[in-house]
Formats: structure tokens, C-alpha cells, sequence
């Protein structure tokens, strides 16, 4: 098996893949699994573990050295640097999508899964991917956010599959943006995707203090074990936090379990509902507008500077309004 702590990434990126072995390693060892099973499971040599073992501040046994109440404060360290560290626009790409109202690509009437199967992956440790994406790497959404409350949070994106996902009762079935994403990975929820994504999410709240992750770029909550995943995850990193909208309805036995979470964890789970209007619904129209509401929801702000005000490089982290308050939001269909 390939040991991670010596493949050739970039600096930046081996750091990375350290901190997620690590918080793979940590979790394995808080289920109860003994060192020696979860080197192996891992690919970890004697030294790497040796070493990954010092720095989660356990014995060569994996006891723990360290109390929670000294991992809560320095958790809270880290997320006051990270407020201060992170703040400026990190985006790649600046050019993002002019919406036009129109549907661009329509999927056949049986699909049942993205049009574009080649690009579902099952995640493997071995392949050392990176299951969230910083924001940056997304016009629309940004790198970081740069005012609000959440000011200073590093943003990542989360894509599924997109249908597979998703309830058929979604309005957007066949008209789905993801006909048009023909280059992005969608990610197969699978036991060890969902264990990994727990690490790279600890990770990352370790790294940056502060996050916040946009739920879901493609796809959905496809079942009531994966909305307990991110329940247990809003609980066990003070620093998550997420936005996003799911096509299931509030009312839902569904819906309730997504609005139950964000109801246990104010400013920290907001997820709208899509095709609803009211207080944390979210919907589309089919024209393109510069007018600030339509029909008491709010226009997507980057949508609409991107039609006559593009010179405001708007995008979510200037923006914030998804996780300002529960206004609803229209967005134009792209
Ligand atoms: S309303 Fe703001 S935060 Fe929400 S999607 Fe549009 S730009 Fe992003």
C-alpha cells in the first residue's frame, strides 16, 4: 500500500494529506480499534504512525494525552487566527455564469443519475483525492467569506451525484445545472467517503478554526443516515458550519430532519428548501432580472450584478445572504 507521508504533492498539499491521515488515524482510535489495525487499514509505516501519534498528542498505545478541555481551547486559538488570517478573495476564476432564465440541457426523461456517469468516483484513501473543495476553485461561490458574522471562514464545496441523490419529487429533475457540469467529480456516498469526508471536515476546522461548507453543489441528502452524519458532524466541530439548499420538502419526513438541525444549531446548518417560498425557502424563475425581490424573495445578488454589474466581483462570500437570516431567495435558471 502507498504511504501518504511520502508521495510527491506540493507542500501545501502533503500537509493537507497529513491532516487527514491523522484524523482518520484519531477517529479510528476513538471507535476503538487498536494501533496496530488501524496502521495497516491506513498504509501507515512504523515511523509515519510513530510520528502521526506524537503530533495527536497520544502514546505509541494511542491513549490519549491530551484532555478535551485542552483541545477546546485550542481549537478556539486557532479559529480566533483564522479570523484573521484567511480575509481576501481567494477565487481562481473570476468569471462566472450569466444566467439567462433558459434550462441549458434537458437529461433524458428515465435518467436516474448524472448525465455524465464517467465522473462519479468512489473515494479511496489510496488515491490521496481531497473530497471537499476550496471554494475558490468556484467562481460563484469564493475562497472565503469577507463579511458577516462568519467573516474570515475559509469556504469549501461538497458535490454527489446528482438525481442518484436527490428525491424524484425535485422540480428541477430533468433541468438540473449539473446537464452542465461535464468536468466536475461527483463523490459516491459510501462508508469510507462518509469516514474520510469526517476527517477531512476535523481537518479542516483544526487548519482553519472557522469553515463553511456549501451542501451540496450537486446532489442531495440522499437518506436519513446521511443527515445524521452531518448531524453528529455540526456537533463534534464547534468550527463547521454549512449552507446549501436540499429539494426536500420542509414538511417532509425528510425536510423535518434537515429544518430539526438547523433549528438545534442556529447560524450554523442553513439549509434551504428548494422550490418553497417563506422563511428559508429558495426558488427559481425563468427570466433574467436586475430587480433586488421578486415576489418577496431576494435575487441572488451574484446573479444579478453578474447581468449589469459584473465589475462588483460579487459572488456567496461577498455576499452572504444564504447564511445571513432566513430571507427566501430566488434564483434565475442557468
Ligand atoms: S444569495 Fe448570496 S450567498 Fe446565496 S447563492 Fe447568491 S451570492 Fe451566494
Amino acid at each position: 500500500m502507498k504511504d501518504m507521508a511520502t508521495t510527491t504533492h506540493t507542500p501545501g498539499a502533503g500537509v493537507f494529506v497529513d491532516r487527514i491521515r491523522r484524523a482518520m488515524l484519531d477517529m479510528c482510535l476513538d471507535d476503538g480499534e487498536s494501533v496496530e489495525e488501524v496502521a495497516e487499514k491506513l498504509g501507515i509505516d512504523f515511523d509515519t504512525l510513530l510520528h502521526d501519534l506524537r503530533a495527536l498528542e497520544r502514546g505509541p498505545d494511542g491513549a490519549k494525552r491530551r484532555s478535551k478541555a485542552d483541545r477546546a481551547r485550542r481549537t478556539s486559538n486557532q479559529k480566533r487566527r483564522g479570523l484573521v488570517d484567511e480575509l481576501r478573495d481567494r477565487r481562481r476564476f473570476m468569471e462566472g455564469v450569466v444566467p439567462t432564465g433558459q434550462v441549458n440541457r434537458l437529461a433524458p426523461a428515465d435518467a436516474k443519475g448524472t448525465v455524465y456517469p464517467k465522473t462519479v468516483k468512489t473515494w479511496r484513501y489510496m488515491d490521496g483525492d481531497a473530497i471537499l473543495k476550496g471554494g475558490e476553485m468556484n467562481a460563484k461561490i469564493g475562497g472565503v467569506v469577507t463579511k458577516g458574522r462568519l467573516r474570515g471562514a475559509r469556504i469549501f464545496t461538497l458535490t454527489l451525484e446528482e438525481r442518484k441523490t436527490c428525491p424524484t419529487s425535485c422540480a428541477m429533475w430533468r433541468s438540473c445545472y449539473g446537464n452542465s457540469m461535464e468536468k466536475v467529480t461527483r463523490w459516491r456516498l459510501t462508508p469510507d467517503f462518509c469516514r474520510a469526508l469526517a476527517g477531512s471536515i476535523r481537518a479542516l476546522c483544526d487548519l482553519h478554526g472557522t469553515i463553511l461548507i456549501r451542501l451540496h453543489i450537486l446532489g442531495d441528502f440522499a437518506n436519513e443516515n446521511y443527515v445524521a452524519f452531518w448531524h453528529e458532524q455540526i456537533e463534534a466541530n464547534p468550527g463547521l458550519h454549512v449552507f446549501g439548499f436540499t429539494a426536500h420538502k420542509p414538511r417532509t419526513k425528510m425536510g423535518l430532519a434537515i429544518g430539526a438541525i438547523r433549528e438545534a444549531y442556529p447560524g450554523r446548518f442553513m439549509i434551504r428548501h428548494s422550490g418553497t417560498g417563506g422563511p428559508w425557502g429558495a426558488d427559481v424563475i425563468d427570466f433574467p432580472t436586475t430587480k433586488q425581490t421578486i415576489a418577496g424573495a431576494t435575487v441572488c445578488p451574484e446573479q444579478r450584478d453578474s447581468i449589469d454589474a459584473p465589475q462588483k466581483a460579487t459572488h456567496c462570500g461577498s455576499c452572504g445572504l444564504c447564511w445571513a437570516g432566513d430571507t427566501p431567495i430566488a434564483f434565475i435558471q442557468h
